[in-house]
């Protein structure tokens, strides 16, 4: 783990993943799209090769079809040109005709006189009745000297009614003047019924036009709405001298609107053209059927892709956000741990040290490094040892989350210090199982010490520095407990300044203080074996309580004490007669074991013999044994 703070634990992966996704999708919808585009392209390419192999197969057949025509023109103007117009010719030309009417393309043949009247014909009609004068291909043979053959515009039969494309071609006389024309009409309807054999889709077409863009014939024309339409102005025969003979042509339909990919092919022969076209929508319907259902599943695809990236894509920004949260925990945690005067530390299962606060430098003298890995009850002074190592073990057994204690602790520099330390276990964020113990330590030396300060002082008499009465009075009852325990006995000096009123009037305080301590001194140096204690019983009252020591023993020290006194002859003018300080001492000596009072009875024993002592002269020792029964003094 690294100190760094702020911008630990943020990527750029979120930002990079999402871009990927992104990619990804976009990368399948283009590829897809491409995918889909070239399928579209190759429908069309395969359309138009059929519209070509239609077209093809549809300038053949006009070609065929008016080479025939041609062939039956040439054939008969020649012999009319060779055998003249008279009655006789036309009469044997009218048996003639029909024969000539071989095939099922040529509807009808007519001959034509220069006035336009009809001279003979293969239609079964009287021929008296018609004028053809006013066509507009017996005007132009009648102006024109050409010879050529002339594909007309299609027209109304006037002899059956139906549309038809004439071919004519012009009869001059021996001396080169107009005589008439020949006339030959195939029917629309035949190249209908021709091109409506060629499949070219439910909205497909199949013209046939001549060069100036007048529709001869169409495909579906059932009620001749198309024939003679002038298509000069459509874009393709405006620019038709730029274009090639044969080429595939998209355009919109002048005359039915449908967008129309087509082939048209020009007549090397004739001055006509076809023109082979599908509906771009038929052509395209099952491709865009197909295409829609895969774009679906592509579609989908890419819509289950993002909706995946995104996800991932919030759970990586989540965790990142995670991570920076715990960052900046981490940073504040380890603020209060590094910053605290108190030395953090934590404790693994095997009690060893896993983390130590630099403020052990200062509270122990050791630095972190030094500490860390060692254990962690290292130092503890072998009399605390064995209870701290009972209390961490208890935590880690889980009988208790926390603990307290007080200890003395090895330093590095100070020798020894007072610490305290609290605990608490800790528990795995996954498990939940204990892994270890966090102990925060601090130095009590100096509260150890004023708190110990302050017992003494609880327990001690200020003047003399023995032990107070409080303390004497709980002592007392201890002894008194321990002594009728083990059947030992319990005895107790009670020690009273002789006159001493006098001798603080005499003397003054100060000198009554001195004296006090002087006697306190005596005592405490009689106090010889740690169970005794001598004590200030009140003003210029002492005790000793001298456990496990009989009236004998008892006795022997009182006197001692007051032989101690005596050799310091301290001067008390007012104590006759030795005019020197004195006491009177009241001795008693209890078997607790053997009573059924309590310890009050043996300092009422003592007091009793103190008062004796005083009622006797004083500067004595009397024992309570010795005491006479208050009565019995009276009596
Ligand atoms: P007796 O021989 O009967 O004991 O006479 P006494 O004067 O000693 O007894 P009393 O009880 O009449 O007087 C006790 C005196 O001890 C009174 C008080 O002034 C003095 N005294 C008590 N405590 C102290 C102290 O701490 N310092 C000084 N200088 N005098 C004290
Ligand atoms: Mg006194
Ligand atoms: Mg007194």
């Amino acid at each position: 783990m690294s100190s760094g703070r702020g911008e630990l634990g943020k990527t750029r992966l979120p930002f990079w993943a999402a871009g990927f996704v992104v990619l990804i999708c976009t990368a399948i919808l283009a590829l897809s799209g491409w995918r889909e585009w070239e399928t579209r392209s190759a429908e069309l390419r395969t359309a138009e090769v059929d519209v070509a192999n239609v077209a093809q197969s549809l300038i053949q057949h006009a070609d065929d079809t008016f080479e025939l025509a041609d062939t039956i023109l040439v054939g008969l103007v020649h012999r009319l040109e060779l055998d003249g117009m008279g009655p006789d010719t036309i009469a044997k030309l009218q048996t003639y005709l029909p024969t000539r009417k071989s095939s099922d393309r040529i509807r009808g043949i007519f001959v034509y006189d220069e006035t336009g009247r009809w001279l003979a014909t293969t239609e079964q009609v009287d021929i008296s009745k018609f004028n053809n004068g006013d066509r507009e291909y017996f005007q132009r043979h009648r102006t024109s000297p050409d010879r050529g053959t002339l594909i007309g515009r299609p027209v109304r039969s006037r002899s059956g009614g139906q549309w038809i494309i004439t071919a004519s071609r012009r009869i001059n006389n021996p001396d080169g003047s107009f005589a008439g024309v020949a006339l030959l009409t195939i029917d629309v309807a035949y190249f209908v019924g021709f091109y409506e054999r060629f499949d070219v889709g439910p909205n497909g077409s199949a013209s046939l036009l001549n060069n100036d863009g007048i529709m001869l014939a169409r495909s579906r024309d059932e009620s001749s709405a198309y024939v003679g339409r002038d298509l000069s102005n459509a874009p393709l025969f405006k620019e038709w001298k730029s274009r090639p003979t044969a080429a595939v042509y998209y355009f919109k339909s002048p005359l039915d609107g449908v967008l129309r990919l087509s082939y048209y092919k020009r007549s090397s022969q004739y001055p006509l053209m076809v023109l082979a076209s599908k509906s771009q929508d038929d052509v395209l319907a099952p491709w865009q059927r197909a295409a829609a259902v895969r774009m679906s599943y592509v579609a989908g695809l890419v819509l289950l892709i993002a909706v995946i990236g995104f996800y991932l894509v919030r759970q990586l920004l989540q965790r990142q956000r995670m991570a920076q949260a715990l960052v900046a925990n981490e940073a504040h945690f380890r603020l209060l741990a590094e910053q605290s005067s108190d030395m953090v530390t934590r404790i693994g299962l095997d009690n060893r040290l896993l983390y130590v606060s630099p403020s052990c430098a200062r509270v122990v003298g050791w630095s972190p490094d030094e500490l860390l890995g060692n254990s962690a009850v290292a130092g503890i002074h072998p009399e605390d040892l064995e209870r701290i190592e009972q209390t961490i073990a208890a935590l880690k057994n889980g009988e208790a989350e926390e603990a307290r204690f007080v200890f003395r602790q090895r330093h590095r520099e100070k020798g020894e210090i007072w610490a305290e330390s609290a605990l608490h276990v800790t528990r795995a964020s996954d498990t939940g199982e204990i892994d270890g113990v966090v102990a925060i330590m601090r130095d009590v030396t100096e509260q150890k010490d004023l708190q110990d300060k302050l017992a003494s002082l609880a327990t001690t008499d200020g003047l003399t520095g023995l032990a107070n009465r409080r303390a004497f009075d709980e002592r007392l009852a201890e002894e008194w407990a321990r002594a009728r325990r083990d059947g030992t006995q319990l005895s107790l000096l009670l020690i009273d300044v002789d006159h001493f009123k006098k001798f603080n009037d005499h003397y003054g305080h100060l000198a009554g203080d001195g004296c006090l301590r002087a006697l306190g001194k005596i005592l405490a140096s009689h106090a010889r074996r740690t169970a005794d204690l001598a004590a200030r019983y009140g003003g210029e009252e002492f005790a000793l309580l001298l456990p496990n020591t009989g009236a004998d023993g008892c006795a022997q020290i009182g006197e001692e004490i007051r032989d101690g006194l005596r050799d310091l002859a301290m001067l008390h003018a007012q104590n006759p007669p030795s005019r020197l300080v004195t006491v009177s001492v009241g001795a008693a000596t209890s078997l607790p074991s053997q009573t059924a009072t309590d310890c009050n009875a043996l300092v009422a024993a003592a007091d009793r013999a103190l008062y004796a002592a005083k009622d006797s002269g004083r500067d004595r020792l009397v024992m309570s044994g010795q005491v006479v029964p208050w009565p019995a003094k009276s009596a």
